[in-house]
Order: structure tokens, then C-alpha cells, then sequence
């Protein structure tokens, strides 16, 4: 099989994990949900009591913190130090802490270190923030996949309401606003659309919808030989 890495970035609640993971399956290809990483590192850093904030501190642990990134059935999980993490990593808080801490380059250069190796070995659906622009910028197809705000808070808030997190959808849009611009503000790899990906609206389209569009997107580049 050729090689070939599959890139989706954007910003939060745009859709991208449920997109990407259903696009791996039928592509054949591994999914990385890199926001899943960061996540991990908020959390972590959050249970040892430190600020996710706090660069000096955070920068200072991170050497004791290993990560392992496991392929499941249901599935990628993230084992930190041995501990699996998946069923803490999705709450609003750490959200927040995974925002923060992904603003420090050190957690940046560790974790974007381990997402190249894998991509380097094997046939990947990754993604994040910074893929096609900064992780793989050789990426063989760069996706950005965006829709409003409103339809991402109100996506994010059902998501939230289904696992019993009790939120207003207020508070979602005011966390998203906010996440979006430290994320697209940073200094280090900020959201950005790479100016050789595609962008993919998924304001008013279903799942499948999105789904199906990227899978177009995949097959018209193997016909245009670019994968
Ligand atoms: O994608 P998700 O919402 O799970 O990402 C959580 C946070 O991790 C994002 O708000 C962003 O700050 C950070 N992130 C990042 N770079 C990535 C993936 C996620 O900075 N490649």
C-alpha cells in the first residue's frame, strides 16, 4: 500500500474527531486525535495541582510524564504513566487546561515529536490545530474543517448534555470563543489554514454528509495523483 498522511485540522467542535475517525476506518489508515494529547497533558497537570498556565512549573514535569498512544477496537487511548486517561480527558475543564497547556512550546516539541513518529510508520488520519501546517507540512491531503460557532457550541453542548455534564449552551459558546482565540493567537503552531489544504464547511452538513466530502476529496487526489 502507498504511503500516504491524511491531515484535518480546525478549530474546536468543527467536527473533526468524530470525521476523521470514521475516514481512518474506511481509508484503512491509523486515527490520531492529537487534541486528545494536549488533553492529557492538561489533565495530568491539572491532578498534580499545578496552574495549566504556569509554564515553568508544567515545562518542569513533563519529563516524568509518559505517554503511550494505544490502538483499540473503540478506538485511540492514551496511557499516562501506565494509567489509561480517555474517561477524564473530556470535560469542559479539561478542555481549558489542554488549551493552556498547548500554548507551552516544550509540550508542544514533546508531543509533536511523538505524532511524527507515528505518522512516519504508518498510513495516518491525524488531527489537531497545526497538521498541515506545522506537524506534517508534507501531509499528502490537508483538510480544514470549520463551521460557525454557534453550530459548534450547539454540536460541543449536545455532546456534553448526552455524558450528563451539566452546562448551559452560553457557556459553551463563551468556552469555544475563547478557546478559539488562544488557539488561532499563540505564539507557537497556531490554528491556521495551510495554504495548500481544503477547506470544508460543515456548518449544514450531516456527519455522513462531512463524512463523505472528505472521502471525495481523497479519491479526486488519488485521480489527480497526488496521493
Ligand atoms: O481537538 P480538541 O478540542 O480535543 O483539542 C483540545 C485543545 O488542544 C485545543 O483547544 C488546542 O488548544 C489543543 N490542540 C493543539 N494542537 C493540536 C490539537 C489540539 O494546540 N494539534
Amino acid at each position: 500500500m502507498e504511503k500516504f498522511n491524511v491531515a484535518i485540522d480546525g478549530p474546536a467542535g468543527a467536527g473533526k474527531s468524530t470525521i476523521a475517525k470514521a475516514v481512518a476506518k474506511k481509508l484503512g489508515c491509523i486515527y490520531i486525535d492529537t487534541g486528545a494529547m494536549y488533553r492529557a497533558i492538561g489533565v495530568t497537570v491539572l491532578q498534580k495541582g499545578i496552574e495549566p498556565k504556569d509554564e515553568a512549573n508544567v515545562a518542569g514535569i513533563l519529563d516524568d510524564i509518559n505517554m503511550e498512544i494505544i490502538s483499540k477496537e473503540d478506538g485511540q487511548h492514551i496511557l499516562i504513566n501506565g494509567t489509561d486517561v480517555n474517561g477524564i480527558i473530556r470535560t469542559p475543564e479539561a478542555s481549558m487546561a489542554a488549551s493552556a497547556v498547548a500554548t507551552i512550546p516544550k509540550v508542544r516539541l514533546k508531543l509533536v515529536d511523538i505524532q511524527r513518529k507515528i505518522a512516519s510508520r504508518n498510513n495516518v488520519v491525524m488531527d489537531g490545530r497545526d497538521i498541515g501546517t506545522y506537524v506534517l507540512p508534507n501531509a499528502e491531503i490537508k483538510i480544514f474543517l470549520t463551521a460557525s460557532v454557534e453550530e459548534r457550541a450547539s454540536r460541543r453542548h449536545k455532546e456534553l448534555m448526552e455524558k450528563g455534564e451539566n452546562c448551559s449552551l452560553d457557556e459553551v459558546i463563551k468556552d469555544m470563543i475563547a478557546r478559539d482565540k488562544q488557539d488561532s493567537e499563540r505564539e507557537f503552531a497556531p490554528l491556521k489554514q495551510a495554504d495548500d489544504s481544503i477547506l470544508v464547511d460543515t456548518t449544514t452538513l450531516s456527519l455522513d454528509e462531512s463524512i463523505m466530502a472528505i472521502l471525495k476529496i481523497v479519491e479526486e487526489s488519488k485521480l489527480n495523483g497526488t496521493v
